[in-house]
């Protein structure tokens, strides 16, 4: 009994358990994060060394640079690091994530399948987030760490494979922290505020803010923006209020991580549980 109790909890907190990784000391001196399909890593590196993953270069800021993983991320990944003539490439092998199936039923049919005539508004939307998350500041905010943004139950995790009234769509990528509608919303980590839209088609009030070298966070569903395109915020600034606009049965924080292109868990980002 006892024994199938701690198989469950060891199964259960499998992913929150970042891989024993070695990272050579001549270039590193230490890294923090999940070296997990849907992690994030944060590099100190020592004076003068350069690092690529994949063969890509990775940009620096206070000698501190970020790699992330996406959802289905390859589990081989290649880092190679280069200082005053000494060169050593690192075979990471990323931690592998199983996926939940999660069904959400009761959806009006519009948001399922969006009608002809609000494309151009989802395609305008479209177009808002990807110029937003282009952005590729200098800002150290994602060397600070990141803390829950809102306290509640969490109904929704990253990753899941998701059906909408029955129909399958793509896999939800964000945490749900269940709250009442109007709590406040904090930056988990400082940044720039990129986008502050109050009525996104699927995301209703949306928020984004860019914590440096392309490191973005997104706040969905919000009730009220706090905060405007432009501003600096501070972690445990409010930036918001939990709502339940756009595609949303009930009031929850709906909180996205992106690393480049990859979206990243922010479950993995955090100490324990959101409340
Ligand atoms: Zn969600």
């Amino acid at each position: 009994m006892r024994r199938a109790a701690s198989l469950f909890f060891f199964i259960a907190l499998m992913p929150f358990v970042a891989a024993a990784v070695e990272l050579p000391r001549d270039f590193v001196h230490a890294h923090s994060g999940a070296f997990s399909q849907g992690g994030m890593v944060v590099l100190h590196l020592t004076d003068k060394t350069k690092v690529k993953l994949n063969g890509a270069p990775l940009p620096q800021v206070d000698g501190r640079t970020v790699l992330g993983f996406g959802r289905d991320a390859k589990l081989t990944q290649k880092l190679e690091f280069q200082r005053k003539g000494k060169r050593a490439t690192i075979s990471l092998s990323l931690k592998k994530r199983r996926y939940k199936i999660q069904r959400i039923d009761g959806l009006p049919p519009a948001m399922v399948t969006p009608p002809e005539e609000a494309w151009p508004r989802i395609a305008r939307g479209s177009k808002l987030k990807k110029a937003a998350r282009a952005t590729t500041s200098r800002h150290n905010g994602f060397t600070e760490g990141f803390v829950w943004p809102t306290k509640g139950r969490v109904t929704g995790v990253y990753g899941s494979q998701r059906f909408y009234n029955g129909e399958p769509r793509r896999p939800h990528f964000g945490i749900d922290i269940a709250a009442p509608r109007g709590t406040p919303v904090k930056a988990p980590a400082s940044g720039t505020v990129t986008l502050a839209e109050p009525d996104m088609y699927f995301e209703g009030g949306l928020v984004f803010i860019d914590h440096g070298l392309s490191v973005t966070s997104a706040y969905m569903h919000l009730d009220s923006l706090k905060v405007k395109v432009g501003d600096k915020v501070k972690r445990g600034d409010v930036i918001a209020t939990v709502g339940s606009t756009g595609r949303s049965t009930g009031p929850h924080l709906d909180w996205r991580m992106f690393w480049r292109g990859a979206r990243i868990d922010p479950a993995l980002l955090t100490d324990g549980p959101p409340n």
